[in-house]
Order: C-alpha cells, then sequence, then structure tokens
C-alpha cells in the first residue's frame, strides 16, 4: 500500500477571536441586535477566509495543510450541535438561538455548564449525554465550512474533537440512571462521524482531523486505559469507512505514550504526538510502517522562540521508528497563544524592545513549522541559517540584564523552611481576636466593588495621555472613598479598598514588578468572547517599589475599622502569566513570593491587621497527571507561605479561592495556612462545609452566601438560611460572612440592595448564637 502524503508542514489549530478581536465583537453585536444573522453570517466567513490566507502567507501552501478549526464560540459546542445531542429544555431552538442558548441560556433554559479545556486557560461547554439523547449527524455545518474554502482557493482540513474526548468530556443527562456513562453512546457517535466521513468524502475533503486529547488525560472520570480501549474500538470502525478522507487523530496536552501504539493498529493514516513522546518508541517493537507521524515540535501554549536545532534534533530522533512520513506540526492547537508579535508597538518604552525577538505568537509559530518542515523535506543544510538565528536568539535572551539578577538568585537559593513557617495558629488566633475586636460572624467582601464605566473611562483617558497623573489618581482616590463611606454606611465590619486602580488581579502587579511585560494586542480566547491578555514573565521577578501600600494607607486613614490589605497570590500570578521556559517553576515562584513577602511586610508595617492574599488559580492549575500533583503542591502552597509568613501572629493572613470544587486539594488549601479562607459556596448551598470540618480544618472560613455570577438580589431571609446552614456545619466562632467573589463585575444597585441583607442577615443570626 503507498502511503498517503500528508503535508509536510501543519498546525493544530489557529487562534479563532480575530486578530483585533473581530470575532468578540461580532458575536456581541449580534446579541445586541445591533447586527442580523446574516451579518453576522458574512463576519464569521470572513475572519475564516482571513485566517486560510494568513496561513497560507505564512507558508502552509501544500493541501490539507491548512486546518478548519474555526469555532464561533466553542469547539466542544460545536459537535453538540453537529451530533444534534441538545438537551430537552432547548428543544424547538435550530441555528444562532439554539447555539447560543446552550452557550449562555435563555430565559426558560440555563446554559450548558463550562470548564476547563484540559490543563488550559481555555473553558468548553459540557456535553449533557443520557441514554435518550438524539445523537445523529444533525449539522453539517463542518461540510459547508470545508466547502466554502474550497470555493474560495483554500484545500482546507476539517478539525473536530473525536468521538471518545466528545464523551469523556460529557456529563450524564440529569435523570440518568446511577450507572449510566455518556461513554455507553459511543457507537451511536461513531455512526454518525461515519456518515460525516462519508459526506466529507464526497465533498472531495483529502484529509480530516479528529482531537482525541482525552486519551492522554488521567483526569477525567473514565479511566485511560478504558479510554484507550474505546479509542481502538472507534477509530478501528471509523478507518473502515469507505470511501472516506484519510484520518489524522491527534493526541494533544498530555502523556500519549499509552494511546499512540494502540492508535498504530486502527488503520488510521495519521497519527498525531508530542515528537519527545514519540521518540522512546524506536526499537520498542510497535509497527508505525503504515502511518504518517505528526510530530509537535514547536510548543503550542508557551510563547517563546523556538530552539530550532533542538527541534531538527528530536525531528532526527525519529528515523529509527520508520514511519510511513513524519510531518512538522505543533505539539497543541496555537488557540492558546496570541496571533502576532508583529503587532506590538515595539518601540514603546513600556515594552522591553529585546522581548520582540525572543517571542513566538501564533504566526511566528507557523513560520517555525515552515522552516523545519524545508528541514525535514530538502535537507537540514538547507535551514543552517535560521537553525543558527534561534540559537543566537536564546543565547542573547539568556544574557540579557534582567533575566539573570544576581540579587533575586541569591535570596530564593538561601530561602529554607523557616521563612515560610508562621507560628501555629493556636497561638495566632487570641491574638488577632484581641487586636481586631471583631463581633461574631463578621462581615466583609472579597476585594473590588462595582468597575463602573465611569473608572473604566478615566483610565483609558490616563492611558492614552487625556488626563494626567494627578488627575487619576485623584479620581481614584474619590472612588476609594465612596467605597469606603458605602461599607461603613452598610455597617459592614471589615471593609475593602474596592481595587479601582487595577485592571486585572495580574497585570496590575505586573506593570509594577521587574521580570514582567504586558502586551497591548496579545489577547487569547478564554471561552467563547471573553479573551484575556496575559502577562509575560520574561526575567527575575523584583519589586523595586510598593505595589499597593499607598491605596490602602489611604484608604485605611478614611475609617476606624480594619481595611484589608488586597493581594494576588504567586500561583494566581504565574497561572494566568505567560512564564518564562528556563527556569523551573518552583523557583519563578518562588521569586513572586519574596516580591510579595516585601509588599506583605510593608502593608504590615503601615498598619495593616489584615492581609488577604487570593488564589484563585491554585485548584485549575493541578496538573493533570496524578503523579506530579505532589510536586505542584509542593511549589505552589511553599510559595504561598513564602509570601506570607512575614506576617506577625497578630496579622490576619485571608486567602480567597474562588471554587468549592477542592476535594483533590483539600490538604494544599488547609496547608497554606492561611487564617481565614473564602470560597465559593452559596451554589451548592453550603454543602461542602461538611467536608472542610471531616477534613478538620480549624481555622477562619468565609463561604460565600452571595454567588455575585449573577445580579440577582438574594432576600435576607435566605441569606440567614445559609448563614445558619454553615454554623450548622462548622463552629460560628470561625464563620465570616462575605460574598463568593468580587464584585468588580457588578453593578451598584444590586452590590448596595445584597449588601444590606448580608449584613442584616449576618446580625440575625448573630442575635441567636
Ligand atoms: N480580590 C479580587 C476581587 O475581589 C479577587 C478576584 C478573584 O478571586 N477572581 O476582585
Ligand atoms: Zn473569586
Amino acid at each position: 500500500m503507498t502511503s498517503p502524503r500528508f503535508p509536510s508542514a501543519t498546525i493544530l489549530g489557529y487562534p479563532r477571536i480575530g486578530p483585533s478581536r473581530e470575532l468578540k465583537r461580532a458575536v456581541e453585536s449580534y446579541w445586541a441586535g445591533k447586527i442580523d444573522a446574516d451579518e453576522l453570517r458574512s463576519a464569521e466567513r470572513g475572519l475564516r477566509l482571513a485566517s486560510y490566507k494568513r496561513l497560507r502567507e505564512l507558508g502552509l501552501t501544500e493541501a490539507a495543510s491548512i486546518p478548519e478549526s474555526f469555532s464561533l464560540y466553542d469547539q466542544v459546542l460545536d459537535v453538540t450541535v453537529l451530533l444534534g445531542a441538545i438537551p430537552e429544555r432547548f428543544a424547538g431552538r435550530t441555528g444562532y438561538d439554539l447555539y447560543f442558548s446552550l452557550a449562555r441560556g435563555n430565559d426558560t433554559a440555563p446554559p450548558q455548564e463550562m470548564t476547563k479545556w484540559f490543563d488550559t486557560n481555555y473553558h468548553y461547554l459540557v456535553p449533557e449525554i443520557g441514554p435518550e439523547t438524539p445523537i445523529g449527524l444533525a449539522d453539517r455545518g463542518v461540510v459547508e465550512r470545508f466547502a466554502e474554502a474550497r470555493e474560495a482557493g483554500f484545500d482546507v482540513r476539517p478539525t473536530l474533537v473525536g468521538p471518545v474526548t466528545y464523551l469523556a468530556l460529557a456529563k450524564a443527562a440529569d435523570g440518568a440512571p446511577a450507572e449510566f456513562s455518556p461513554l455507553d453512546r459511543l457507537d451511536d457517535v461513531v455512526d454518525a462521524y461515519a456518515e460525516l466521513l462519508g459526506e466529507l468524502a464526497a465533498a472531495g475533503a483529502e484529509w480530516v482531523q479528529f482531537d482525541e486529547p482525552a486519551l492522554t488525560s488521567d483526569n477525567l472520570p473514565a479511566a485511560r486505559s478504558d479510554l484507550i480501549a474505546a479509542a481502538f474500538r472507534a477509530w478501528q470502525q471509523l478507518a473502515a469507512v469507505d470511501p472516506r478522507p484519510n484520518i489524522l487523530v491527534t493526541t494533544p496536552y498530555g502523556d500519549a505514550s499509552q494511546a499512540i501504539p494502540a492508535l498504530t493498529q486502527t488503520g488510521v493514516e495519521a497519527i498525531h504526538a508530542a515528537a519527545g513522546q514519540l521518540a522512546p518508541f524506536a526499537g520498542s517493537g510497535v509497527d508505525f510502517s503504515e502511518v504518517v507521524l505528526v510530530a509537535g515540535v514547536i510548543d503550542g501554549r508557551n510563547i517563546w522562540t523556538a530552539d530550532l536545532g533542538r527541534a531538527e534534533r528530536s525531528l532526527q530522533a525519529l528515523e529509527p521508528l520508520g514511519a510511513a512520513g513524519v510531518s512538522v506540526s505543533t505539539t497543541t492547537s496555537l488557540q492558546h497563544v496570541p496571533y502576532n508579535t508583529e503587532v506590538e508597538k515595539w518601540d514603546d518604552p513600556e515594552l522591553d524592545a529585546n522581548l520582540h525577538e525572543w517571542l513566538a505568537f501564533a504566526d511566528q509559530k507557523v513560520r517555525e513549522v515552515v522552516v523545519l518542515a524545508a528541514g525535514l523535506t530538502e535537507g537540514w543544510g538547507t535551514i543552517a541559517d535560521e537553525v543558527r538565528r534561534s540559537e543566537d536568539i536564546l543565547a542573547r535572551r539568556s544574557r540579557s540584564a534582567g533575566v539573570v539578577r544576581e540579587d533575586v538568585r541569591d535570596r530564593v537559593a538561601a530561602v529554607d523552611e523557616s521563612l515560610r513557617t508562621r507560628v501555629e495558629y493556636a497561638e495566632r488566633e487570641p491574638k488577632q481576636r484581641e487586636r481586631l475586636g471583631l463581633p461574631p460572624l463578621p462581615t466583609t467582601t472579597i476585594g473590588s466593588f462595582p468597575q463602573t464605566p465611569q473608572i473604566r473611562k478615566t483610565r483609558a483617558a490616563f492611558n492614552r495621555g487625556e488626563i494626567d497623573e494627578a488627575g487619576y489618581l485623584e479620581a481614584i482616590r474619590a472612588e476609594i472613598a465612596d467605597v469606603i463611606a458605602l461599607q461603613e454606611g452598610l455597617d459592614v465590619d471589615v471593609l475593602v479598598h474596592g481595587e479601582p486602580e487595577r485592571n486585572d488581579m495580574v497585570q496590575y502587579f505586573a506593570e509594577l514588578l521587574e521580570g514582567f511585560a504586558v502586551t497591548s494586542q496579545g489577547w487569547v480566547q478564554s471561552y467563547g468572547t471573553r479573551c484575556t491578555r496575559p502577562s509575560i514573565l520574561w526575567g527575575d521577578v523584583a519589586r523595586t517599589k510598593p505595589l499597593t501600600t499607598e491605596w490602602t494607607a489611604y484608604a485605611q486613614s478614611l475609617t476606624d475599622r480594619p481595611v484589608k490589605g488586597m493581594l494576588t497570590g504567586p500561583v494566581t500570578i504565574l497561572a494566568w502569566s505567560f512564564v518564562r521556559d528556563d527556569l523551573p517553576i518552583a523557583q519563578v515562584a518562588d521569586q513572586v513570593a519574596l516580591a510579595l513577602r516585601d509588599e506583605i511586610a510593608d502593608l504590615q508595617a503601615g498598619g495593616a491587621a489584615i492581609i488577604q492574599v487570593d488564589e484563585p488559580a491554585l485548584r485549575e492549575r493541578l496538573p493533570l497527571a496524578e503523579e506530579e500533583h505532589e510536586a505542584y503542591l509542593a511549589w505552589a502552597v511553599g510559595s504561598f507561605r513564602l509570601a506570607t509568613a512575614v506576617a506577625e501572629p497578630s496579622t490576619q493572613i485571608h486567602t480567597h479561592l474562588c471554587y468549592s470544587e477542592f476535594g483533590q486539594i483539600i490538604d494544599a488549601i488547609d496547608a497554606l495556612d492561611a487564617d481565614v479562607t473564602s470560597i465559593e459556596a452559596a451554589r451548592s448551598r453550603m454543602e461542602i462545609l461538611p467536608e472542610l470540618a471531616e477534613h478538620g480544618y480549624v481555622r477562619g472560613i468565609g463561604p460565600g452566601v452571595w454567588d455575585i455570577h449573577s445580579p440577582r438580589v438574594p432576600s435576607t431571609e435566605e441569606l440567614t438560611e445559609l448563614i445558619e446552614a454553615a454554623v450548622a456545619a462548622i463552629p460560628a466562632s470561625r464563620v465570616w460572612v462575605n460574598p463568593d467573589c468580587g464584585l468588580k463585575t457588578r453593578a451598584y444597585p444590586e452590590t448596595k440592595a445584597t449588601l444590606e441583607n448580608l449584613v442584616s442577615a449576618a446580625k440575625a443570626v448573630r442575635g441567636r448564637l
């Protein structure tokens, strides 16, 4: 059999939000009724065609080398619609109405749940699959997009979430019997995909890509070996479809070494895995002679210029496998990185110009892939200059000022356990109680108050130079004064300054610390139309000036009640940034921790009696592979403790975690050794508290009683009930009363009304203790 030719260069997927977030704007305009369905359709199409054109310009010129990886909102949602696997509450809806209802809910039906896509910051919509859920080929969008591209002169490669991964990421629909698993419906999904393959063949598609990252993950309800067995069956069945396009199955995000041997025997034409996971199969007896290996050599998730010499060697290491062919690719879709470094203003003094050549966003990564493919097909000598250039860049980067700061390295090297350890809680607790003199069930908030359009406008005007620094600072002060007065008026016990000066809880710190850069256009999709602009941690981290003390001191000067100092913790700062790849993460975390430690010391010296260090990312950064948990938790918890252990016994350290699913990290949360931990609890109606109590958690806990994700104002009675449920599960002396999270996305009317009810409810329960 002669093997079909797979293009020598490809990527697994390309960002789809648009280089200037055009998709976000189009979709949000459609929601707001400012454009109609036809206009949205044409915006979508325009974006798809622009991506193909761009990718061709960048060198993806072979047939099927351009992935058709567009999604209007989410690639998992796309498969739900493709299969018609629509929960009953959306019955009768079609087209955009159905699609966006599934994503965002509507008047009568709550949306599908959203959760993290493997260990990334991207979120997908969780399919709900039951024994009766309809599953078939219900939507031909994939075929239509292929035809649309072809008509415009592009031979693209349709790209979909694979059948096993789709079901592995699904949850059992409400009412499904306890023994039911969504994977029980695999045959139905395979049938639908088989039909789709036939239609794609008829449309002229040469290759189709199916992403099966579930086969690399330990963190799914089904065991990995079960998923691989299911995939073996499913892919054998799909490979038997005739006629069909050639099939590429990809295994990104995790360890593919168990999946690879199984996939080689299914009859699919090409398999993708990270090159480093393929190479060890040399001499293993696994037969690759019938499959093309699509080798992930360019990292799809970091933003650093690759070492092409190293990539060349990892491609050469695949030769002994004797595969039917080797192609060059990225390790994952590029949906996790921004589009293009070239659009940044590199002459802006705020942005270290050195970074320019160190960075590779999606477009630069496509170029790297194309160069390596040329080396692979035309001889490595032909790309020797490019390889040398990349090595020179890396050498310059390693020597560049700020990348290594001896003072920072020495300080981290000298850290020992004593710096991470406070005196026993039993000793701290009475000192804090005496110093603070708070009533039982003290009320507080999580930090931010509504970021009004006025604040945003003021910040934008300041950034554009339309108002001067003095004017900006004055506006922020006025806002803080209002927030303090409001909380005093509401009789809240522990106040916050409201964070009006912060654009974002990570970027604010990144802008003030050494070792970070902030881009102006480096957006990545978080979910749907929501994008974030991660900061870039490129050098040794140092704090050369205070970060927050002035605002906290100002707020405290306005009131006799305690005002919390408010910081973002080291794990969250790293999790929501692009982090350097040339230093172990534990050391980077300790650098950030030491910077925060100095800030905490200064806040404390300035009189702050309570300092909150937020770690909402602690849970989400937990690695997928179980064997990596211990090392992760060691550095994550260690860095938090390094930052906070500078606190005197009488200084109360709070932490805030945005979620309630902490089963896997309950020990870690305890080990943070914070005096008070606030968590999400309103939606689960305090159900998590017994779990904490059982675990032996004995310090303060603030179970959120207000779900701030919605503008609904809970009544005093409802809040009273939740507080009563809390004190039934946990001794009242340890319970704090607060919302689930910060209020920055809320508006003032519901904020005032709810806080008023919250304070009344706390007082009511307090009166009955
Ligand atoms: N202190 C932050 C705020 O209130 C916490 C935000 C978060 O946990 N995501 O906005
Ligand atoms: Zn939160």
